[in-house]
């Protein structure tokens, strides 16, 4: 799918992959990862999706439009902090998806208990984790890793780094997964949009692990633990926070090379991908950009600002 050369950048040469023009439902790595999951879906017969995410979710956006597409019901249960009301959730609305808002501390029990009443109704419920997480999630990277990879040996290219917004950790385990089975050198660098380390990055880390693992092999933990970079310098305060610099970022990547990224994910990751080239002095490199997606985050921009970006 879309991978085009972008131009210089910061004295390196960047590529630029476009999930979020993968086409169905404004795109983005969510796609990527729910197709798996419907494919399960579809094979057992389930008649009922139940998942978990906020008002702003474009895993929800994309679960609940195939989920309306199928004419199966899904259920969206949603914590009352994160609850805004975005394009994104007017979609999930418009697709038809039952929301369910409570507290964060009481998700889990609000999904096993959605779950459970549906059993007791007599219907065949499957559960998707938050933002497409899990094995299913990582094989959807882990092709995607392919896709790169065959476009350098068509290209006759070989990348350095590759950047892009890392959230649930799926995504980069998925990559850093592809990159261990092809025992190859390239640097993936995942800015972290919200987590900080610890946690963001053994989340990645036992990702990649449940993967290899459930492929049957063995990789040795120092290898793993090497190839996972997780950088927690650029989170700006949390899960969809942004700044003055951010937005700059974002205004210019719009006007002057028309490519939207929303200010939670991808326009965070890009403004950290720049600083990072930056600080690490990094030049004449190679460097892909996976744009991951969130277009009906990039109108919200607009809307809350009346237009002061
Ligand atoms: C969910 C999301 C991410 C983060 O992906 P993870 O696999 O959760 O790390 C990045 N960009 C966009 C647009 C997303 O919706």
């Amino acid at each position: 799918m879309c991978l085009q050369y972008f131009g210089l950048c910061a004295n390196n040469y960047l590529w630029m992959k476009r999930e979020d023009l993968i086409p169905y439902s404004f795109g983005g790595n969510k796609v990527r990862k729910a197709v798996h999951f419907f494919k399960e879906i579809d094979k057992g017969r389930f008649d009922t999706v139940v998942t978990y995410g906020s008002g702003s979710s474009n895993h929800c956006r994309v679960v609940a439009n195939m989920a309306a597409e199928r004419c199966i019901e899904c259920y969206i249960i949603s914590p009352e902090e994160t609850i805004k009301r975005t394009f994104n959730t007017i979609f999930m609305e418009l697709f038809g998806a039952k929301m369910i808002v409570c507290p964060i501390e009481k998700v889990h029990d609000t999904i096993e208990k959605t779950l459970g009443k549906l059993k007791s109704e007599g219907k065949k419920p499957y559960f998707i984790p938050g933002g497409g997480h899990g094995n299913l999630g990582t094989k959807a990277y882990v092709d995607c890793f392919h896709e790169i990879r065959q476009f350098e040996k068509e290209n006759g290219i070989k990348f350095d780094y590759i950047f892009h917004a890392s959230g649930t950790g799926t995504t980069q385990a998925g990559l850093i997964c592809g990159r261990l089975l092809e025992n190859d050198p390239i640097k993936i660098i995942g800015i972290s949009i919200a987590r900080k380390k610890p946690y963001g990055r053994d989340v990645v880390v036992n990702s990649v692990k449940d993967y290899i693992t459930s492929m049957g092999m063995i990789i040795n933990k120092d290898v793993i633990e090497e190839a996972t970079n997780f950088d927690d310098s650029y989170v700006c305060g949390g899960y969809g926070k942004d700044s003055e610099r951010i937005r700059s970022v974002i205004k210019n990547m719009f006007v002057k090379y028309g490519v939207p990224m929303d200010n939670t994910y991808v326009g965070k990751a890009y403004a950290g991908m720049l600083e990072y080239i930056k600080k690490h002095s990094i030049r004449d490199k190679k460097i892909l950009f996976i744009h991951t997606g969130g277009a009906p985050l990039f109108f919200d921009i607009w809307k809350e600002t009346n237009n002061e970006i």
